[in-house]
């Protein structure tokens, strides 16, 4: 679970540092905002593991920005906790139509709050996040950063890593640069589309050393496609 990064959005400072004690101390990287649009622009800078959020919040409400992140391809896979000193029934169901996967009262504790972070992540990403992708001989295990082919290593940057990672965990499927700039970049990338193609490069360098060069297919007028398949 370390290494997750939550994205926190209330105003009140007290909670956040309430919140954010406990959440490095469970091994989670905190990042923060104080209303919806500060959370909106964080967002755009990449993908958090998970969002915590406050319902009532100044300007644009936590639920408002719940169903907007839902309506959104790029957000919407992004799993929600609300926050709120709200405890009726129907302003949980509420929250729960809104898209939001679980809920938490106020006063909550901060370990109450942790073991249910904790339980919608294992809910949301079962095991395979840490799955280890095999393509024909190639292998990628993500816990331990490595690629190989029959347990030689494959040395390549981190980029060309996520972008790898990306491709084995959706072959056999176009993705346009900017599609894939959202995903392996964060949608507020200050990248050009060329630089996937740069990456692109380099990634088939290393790949070429075992022939594997060949899955990283072009499709012109279209973009790219991670294909064992000729
Ligand atoms: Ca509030």
């Amino acid at each position: 679970m370390s290494g997750k990064k939550i994205l926190l959005v209330e105003d009140e400072q007290a909670i956040r540092d309430m919140v954010g004690f406990a959440l490095s101390r469970a091994g989670f990287e905190l990042i923060e905002a104080e209303d919806a649009r500060q959370a909106q622009e964080r967002l755009e800078e990449g993908l958090p593991d998970l969002v915590l959020l406050d319902w009532m919040l100044p300007g644009m409400s936590g639920i408002d920005l719940a169903r907007r992140m839902k309506r959104d391809d790029y957000t919407r896979e992004v799993p929600i906790i609300m926050l709120t000193a709200r405890g009726e029934e129907d302003d949980r169901i509420g929250g729960l139509e809104a898209g939001a996967d679980d809920y938490v009262t106020k006063p909550f504790s901060p370990r109450e709050l942790v073991a249910r972070i904790k339980a919608v992540l294992r809910r949301v990403q079962p095991e395979s996040e840490e799955e280890v992708l095999v393509i024909d001989r190639l292998s990628l295990d993500p816990g331990s950063h490595r690629v190989s082919v029959d347990n030689q290593s494959l040395e390549m940057g981190p980029t060309e890593f996520r972008l790898l990672h990306f491709f084995m965990s959706h072959p056999e499927r176009v993705y346009s640069r900017s599609q894939l700039l959202d995903s392996v970049w964060g949608r507020n990338a200050y990248v050009e589309e060329r630089t996937v193609d740069v990456h692109i490069l380099r990634l088939r360098k290393v790949l070429s050393k075992f022939g594997y060069d060949r899955f990283v297919q072009t499709v012109r007028g279209a973009g790219y496609r991670f294909s064992a398949e000729a």
